[in-house]
């Protein structure tokens, strides 16, 4: 089973991955691998620096996300695939619709374009189900300035529209992907939402 966590900066994937992760663990019959994009392993935590390291700020756009696409396809190779095939569960912070949002609609490459780049890289894998954390990006972004200063710059130079472009994408994901997309309301407190996602999973999976 293999399940991916998606939504704009400042949604809280990562802080509700780690209270999601020790629940579902202790509900399923096998081992579940925590992990995450772009990174998860070194060669594509190596290539998620050069890509976020604020002096490359004159990275191509598509240079970019031909590297995301490099890191996924390193990450899938080495952990996901062989996880899947042994039988376990992978829930993984950020995947595929990541790059359509951020590098298709925020940096407009394309949606279509980033999708076919993509396609190369995991030959066809798909997450069995997405859970994707909505928030409006005006307190997205308002959370990441409270909580993340080393961040503040790239998101600056980005701009609100930048993300305001992210999120459309991934709306405009969720319903055209109704069947594996699950949108969860991210605004609520850290532990509702937690919640959400965790009946989310548990209605669509019992034990
Ligand atoms: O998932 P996480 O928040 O750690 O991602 C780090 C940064 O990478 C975020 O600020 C996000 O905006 C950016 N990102 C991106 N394109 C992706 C994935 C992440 O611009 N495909
Ligand atoms: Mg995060």
């Amino acid at each position: 089973l293999f399940i991916t966590i998606e939504g704009p900066d400042g949604a809280g994937k990562t802080s509700v991955i780690e209270e999601l992760y020790p629940r579902l663990q202790q509900l399923a019959a096998c081992e579940i691998v925590k992990t995450r994009e772009p990174g998860g392993i070194p060669i594509a935590e190596k290539i998620r620096q050069v890509i976020l390291d604020p002096k490359n700020d004159r990275m191509d756009d598509r240079t970019e996300a031909l590297l995301y696409a490099a890191a996924r396809r390193q990450h899938l190779v080495e952990r996901v695939w062989p996880a899947l095939e042994a039988g376990k569960i992978v829930l993984c912070d950020r995947f595929v619709d990541s790059s359509l949002a951020y590098q298709g609609a925020g940096r407009k490459i394309g949606v279509e374009e980033v999708a076919k780049i993509n396609e190369f890289a995991i030959e066809g894998t798909i997450p069995d189900a997405t859970l994707y954390l909505d928030i409006d990006s005006d307190t997205g972004l308002q959370r990441i300035m409270r909580t993340r200063t080393n961040q503040i710059d790239r998101l600056d130079s980005e701009g609100l529209q930048f993300h305001q472009r992210v999120r459309h994408a991934y709306l405009k994901l969720v319903e055209e992907h109704s069947e594996r997309i699950i949108k969860i309301d991210a605004r609520k407190r850290l532990e509702s939402v937690v919640e959400d996602c965790f009946e989310a999973l548990i209605s669509r999976y019992p034990t």
